[in-house]
């Protein structure tokens, strides 16, 4: 039987609980996912491509079949390099709907083999975005609730020296 690899792409910039939420739903539907660091982004990431990476990794541990990639360029030819079949897409308001829209039509024109799939969080997480996790801890807010603790201790560790 053919294995269907999906890629989770994003930025990442850091990693937070509504991500996990998406990889977690994803890693028992697929058989191999890869969480992919999106680096042509035109957001300027606080986190470095290294940095982002470590953050993933350390909360893929309990996921075996969950991998971490990077990549620039056109995220159908990275599919295509990987094998992927499927492209992985968090929706968490209507906000995000029209970009996700003319994203996931745009992708399939080019490249009609790569199909993107929409999955939502758990309610509690869809007002969050990493945006939201960097401006609190730049003013030293609580972001327990929404991050891991590794990437709580990343984002303290940035901010330290600040204000
Ligand atoms: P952001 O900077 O908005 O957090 P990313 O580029 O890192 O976004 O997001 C990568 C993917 O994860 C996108 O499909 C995005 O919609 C999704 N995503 C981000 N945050 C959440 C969340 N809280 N719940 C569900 N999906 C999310």
């Amino acid at each position: 039987m053919k294995k269907i690899i999906a890629l989770y792409p994003g930025t990442f910039d850091p990693i937070t609980n509504g991500h996990l939420d998406i990889i977690e739903r994803a890693s028992s539907l697929f058989d191999r996912v890869i969480v992919t660091i999106a680096l042509n982004s035109s957001k300027k990431p606080l986190f470095s491509e290294d940095e982002r990476k470590e953050m993933i990794l350390q909360e893929l541990k309990k996921h075996k079949n969950v991998e971490v990639g990077a990549f620039r360029g056109l995220l159908v030819e990275y599919a295509k390099k990987k094998k992927a079949s499927v492209i992985i897409r968090g929706l968490r308001a209507i906000s995000d709907y029209e970009y996700e829209f003319q994203m996931a039509l745009t992708n399939r024109k080019i490249s009609p083999e790569v199909t993107t799939m929409f999955m939502m969080p758990n309610e509690k997480y869809t007002y969050l975005n990493s945006t939201l996790v960097k401006e609190l801890a730049a003013f030293k807010g609580n972001i327990k609730c929404f991050v891991p603790k590794f990437v709580e201790k990343k984002l303290r560790e940035k901010f330290k020296n600040r204000l």
